[in-house]
């Protein structure tokens, strides 16, 4: 991999992520092996631990939602409590604890739903009801611009399904797309 090709691919995660300053902090944090930490989002169970194990106070984990394998539900099963009094936005009828996730109405019957990054604390909650029901497009990954870089990543050692492996830094994040299977 080219130098151009490394920062086109930087580009590429900084723009689906929005990420201002992302290419200082991850060359700073990189390891002499040019390798960072991201988890597998094909792999992970939504256990919750990547909320409670990381050692930063709130977690370098956050929810990502790849818009191109969305179904833009009315009922979407990672925004809706399972049983919603109501399809609104109400606080009760939502499943994120932070209230993280937004609702917009798009065309009937087609509704868009965007994270909050600054309100996620990646608990997994609206991943797991949207890999259960859904189409399985909100997804973990590890935020470069909030993680150390550990050397051991804390998270993967509790991580029950092996799904938290160090990634090359020309490739810092795998998001899912209805193109990527592993
Ligand atoms: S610890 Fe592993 S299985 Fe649990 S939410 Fe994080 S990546 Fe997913
Ligand atoms: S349910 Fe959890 S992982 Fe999903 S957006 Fe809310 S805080 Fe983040
Ligand atoms: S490497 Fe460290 S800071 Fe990054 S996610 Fe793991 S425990 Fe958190």
């Amino acid at each position: 991999m080219n130098r151009r090709d490394f920062f086109r691919n930087m580009i590429r995660g900084a723009t689906v992520l929005g990420l201002g300053g992302v290419f200082v902090d991850l060359v700073r944090k990189v390891k002499a092996d040019g390798t960072v930490w991201q988890i597998d989002p094909w792999k992970c169970i939504q256990c919750g631990r990547c909320a409670t194990e990381c050692v930063l106070e709130q977690s370098a984990v956050k929810c990502v939602h790849s818009f191109n394998m969305c179904g833009y539900c009315r009922l979407c099963t990672g925004y809706f409590e399972p049983q919603p009094n109501k399809l609104n936005t109400a606080a009760e009828n939502q499943l994120c604890p932070t209230g993280a996730i937004f609702r917009t109405f798009v065309e009937d019957p087609y509704y868009e739903y965007t994270i909050n990054e600054s309100l996620c604390v990646g608990c997994a909650k609206c991943v797991k009801g949207c890999t259960m029901f859904g189409n399985g497009s909100l997804h973990l990954q590890i935020r470069h611009d909030r993680c150390l870089n550990c050397n051991e990543c804390s998270i993967a050692r509790a991580c029950p399904s092996d799904a938290i492996h160090r990634v090359p830094v020309a490739q810092p994040y795998k998001f899912k797309s209805r193109e990527s299977t592993s």
